[in-house]
């Protein structure tokens, strides 16, 4: 059996598994990542979601000078209307204020391509693809991770291995979970009217639909739909002529983009939610939706995912400058304590915010309308939600 040694092995290289790989091997350590799909290809990748990127994502990726490469593709939030069924009960946000925008739309893909080049690049990064981990095994100040023919010994493994996690599983670490019983239907499309770089989010009984301002797409507004609804429904949808569809988007969006002109993609996702017990094992930190995982009503799931992944280049930063071990209990430890709290805090927003809109019942109707409007008119609260969205609180 082969023997590998790295300072760090990252098991699932995604979105975190891979932002994770890239920030450490800037501080110069020797990173290995264990993917357990082929390598990551663009042109072949299917994910066709498209994520909302706030302003403190932003900072970090700038930080560590990723940015430049995901700017490209990044289109700019510069408004946010929220309409509660109907188009009088609506609140928005801008951000004058601070002069930047309240966050950016990105394909997921984009941000995967300008990852794996930027990892391309790096010497002390090696990756290995279509690989599952057999076995952990401890000795003194070493993790073992067993591989078919190959073992990586490292002080540290960082499960970033998505929200079915094997590493949670292995080591049983338990979960508050959820199922919302409901699914995302997320479709792409082209539009006759332009979106003036504003994002839409409609609260109707069966679940919030947003609309997602993209970069043009061959010189046609372009932007996407997110849209939790029941099960049975969605899959219908998704099965129905894209002329039909069209119909009935048309009809949930109040033509706030004009008319659809042509669908691009479609695609649907369950809806659950989780939130480990603990972000920590013997030697091994969860990061990502290996720690926790939302519905997406505030869209800030992997926003959350990138804050774990800025703690622990802060930590390990941190710890290396004072010569104290990187891996050890304290250091998990104080991962687990710096971003467990903000996990839980929007687990219980999220849970809650969808519970509120999607009630029909009079009091939260009324409370909602209130809530809205008083919102609008109170400054110190509106900011501090639009501050939330751009994941500046
Ligand atoms: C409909 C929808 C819309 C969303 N919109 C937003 C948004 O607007 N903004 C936002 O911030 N977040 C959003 N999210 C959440 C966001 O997509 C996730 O938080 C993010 O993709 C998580 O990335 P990850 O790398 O942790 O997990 P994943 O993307 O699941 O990656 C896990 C990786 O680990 C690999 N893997 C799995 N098991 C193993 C194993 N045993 N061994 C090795 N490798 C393994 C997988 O192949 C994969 O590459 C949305 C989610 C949904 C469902």
């Amino acid at each position: 059996m082969k023997e590998i040694h790295s300072n760090i092995n990252i098991i699932g290289g995604g979105l975190i598994g891979a932002s994770v790989a890239y920030s450490l091997s800037l501080l110069g350590l020797k990173i290995t990542i264990i993917e357990k799909n082929k390598p990551y290809q663009s042109k072949n990748h299917e994910d066709t979601r498209t994520i909302a990127i706030s302003e403190g994502t932003k900072n970090f990726l700038a930080k560590i000078d990723l940015w430049p490469q995901i700017e490209k593709f990044a289109q700019p939030i510069e408004k946010i209307k929220i309409i509660d069924r109907k188009p009088s009960n609506e609140l928005k946000f801008d951000n004058k204020r601070r002069g930047s925008n309240l966050g950016y739309i990105v394909k997921n893909k984009e941000v995967l391509n300008a990852l794996y080049k930027k990892l391309r690049e790096r010497k002390n990064v090696k990756v290995f693809n279509n690989s599952s981990v057999k076995s952990f095994e401890f000795e003194d100040d070493t993790i073992s991770t067993f591989l078919d023919n190959k073992s990586l010994n490292s002080s540290l493994v960082i499960a970033a291995d998505g929200k079915n996690s094997y590493v949670r599983k292995v080591f049983k670490t338990p979960t508050f979970k959820k199922n919302y019983k409901k699914s995302a239907f997320v479709t792409t499309f082209t539009h006759s009217k332009n979106h003036n770089n504003t994002a839409y989010e409609f609260f109707y009984k069966d679940g919030p639909l947003a609309i997602l301002p993209m970069l043009n797409f061959n010189n046609e507004f372009t932007s996407s739909i997110i849209w939790t609804n029941n099960n049975e429904y969605l899959n219908n949808l998704a099965e129905i002529e894209n002329i039909k569809l069209s119909q009935i988007l048309n009809k949930q969006t109040q033509k706030s983009v004009g008319t659809i002109s042509k669908i691009l993609t479609k695609q649907i996702f369950p809806l659950t939610a989780h939130l480990n017990t603990s972000f920590y094992e013997n030697r091994t930190v969860y990061v990502g939706d290996s720690a926790h995982s939302f519905h997406p009503i505030a869209g800030q799931g992997w926003n959350l995912g990138m804050s774990d992944v800025e703690s622990i280049y802060n930590l390990v930063k941190k710890y290396r400058s004072l010569g104290i071990e990187v891996g050890g209990n304290s250091f998990c430890e104080e991962y687990h304590n710096n971003n467990f709290y903000n996990a839980y805090r929007l687990y219980q927003i999220t849970d809650k915010l969808d519970n509120i809109f999607k009630s029909q019942n009079i009091l939260f109707s009324l409370g909602r309308r209130l809530g809205l409007g008083f919102i609008q008119n109170n400054k110190k609260l509106s900011n501090f939600i639009s501050d939330f969205a751009m994941g500046i609180n």
